[in-house]
């Protein structure tokens, strides 16, 4: 049978953060991202990521692990937060430091307060001469991100992606902020997670990258989706690896979708094909429903 029910303290095991990068468009994120994604050590020992699926992990030197939602912009986190997955543990907020706080900037610090993610304030193109990390300190202040320098309790780090300088700074930084929030989960258990992305491919049918948020998800697990449901066929991470398994804050693409969810829909292993099919089905009886509510109004 299924391991389902309330976990107890023995059954946590620290699990690695979930980080979003938001910030202004220009200031860099996609370059940050990239810039990372470099520093992985598994991509030096086999092969590096060859696939976009909306989220990574990056194994560091110490063996830690971060795990990077590659899908830079607002939407994503804020289409995800409305669908009620809680996904982010940190949001890395980019400010250009030739630019300074600009109105992406604003959005992003609100949507991090309002979920109550914290933030960790990369300042980059530090490489540029213009460049004043101060000014950008100072004008956190006033959107009320306090940072350490201030008196506050937010980090930041100056860093260049183009140059490569500090990334590993700004790693330790991500990971401080993550002891912190003490982040565990259950790898014991049934899984659950949120979709990060999906779509529907000639030849794979419905794929969606899930984000196993505790559990392990295997092969040949049925579940929940959304409105959808399946029987897990084939899991495949960034690497274009098949694998057998995915633990707590692992991202994967999941083939064996019998429809396309949607980003940020919740996914749940349930016990067997029947169930699924009900839970599916009442959700689609309820979604028609409301919609006719709506169209009838
Ligand atoms: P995004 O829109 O936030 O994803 O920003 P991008 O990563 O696309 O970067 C926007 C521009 O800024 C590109 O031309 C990058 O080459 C440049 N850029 C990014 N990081 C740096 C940096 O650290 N220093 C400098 N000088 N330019 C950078």
């Amino acid at each position: 049978g299924l391991v389902t029910g309330p976990d107890t303290e023995s059954d946590m095991f620290t699990r690695p953060p979930v980080v979003t990068v938001m910030g202004h468009v220009d200031h860099g994120k996609t370059s940050l991202l990239d810039a990372m994604r470099e520093a992985d050590v598994v991509s030096g020992e086999a092969g590096g990521i060859t696939q976009h699926i909306g989220a990574y992990q990056v194994k560091l030197e110490s063996g830690q692990r971060i795990t990077f939602i590659d899908t830079p912009g607002h939407a994503a986190f804020t289409a995800m937060r409305a669908r009620g997955a809680e996904v982010t543990d940190i949001v890395v907020l980019v400010v250009a430091a030739n630019d300074g706080i600009m109105p992406q900037t604003i959005e992003a610090i609100r949507h991090a307060q309002a979920a109550k993610v914290p933030i960790v304030v990369a300042i980059n193109k530090i490489d540029l001469p213009e460049a004043d990390a101060n000014r950008v300190r100072t004008e956190l202040l006033q959107h009320d991100v306090v940072v350490e320098d201030m008196g506050g309790d937010v980090q930041t780090v100056e860093v260049s992606a183009k140059k490569r300088m500090n990334l590993e700074k700004l790693e330790e930084a991500i990971l401080l902020q993550a002891e912190m929030l003490d982040l565990k989960a259950n790898p014991n258990r049934v899984a659950e997670g949120a979709v990060v992305e999906a779509k529907m491919e000639r030849g794979r049918g419905s794929v969606a990258t899930v984000l196993v948020q505790r559990g392990t998800l295997r092969i040949g697990d049925t579940f929940v989706c959304g409105k959808e449901w399946g029987r897990v066929r084939a899991l495949v991470n960034e690497r274009d690896e098949r694998l057998e398994e995915a633990g707590p804050a692992v991202p994967v693409e999941v083939l064996g979708f019998n429809g396309t969810p949607e980003a940020g829909d919740d996914f749940i292993v349930v016990e067997d094909e029947a169930k699924a099919r009900e839970v599916s089905g009442y959700r689609q009886r309820k979604d028609r429903e409301s919609q006719f509510v709506k169209s009838a109004r």
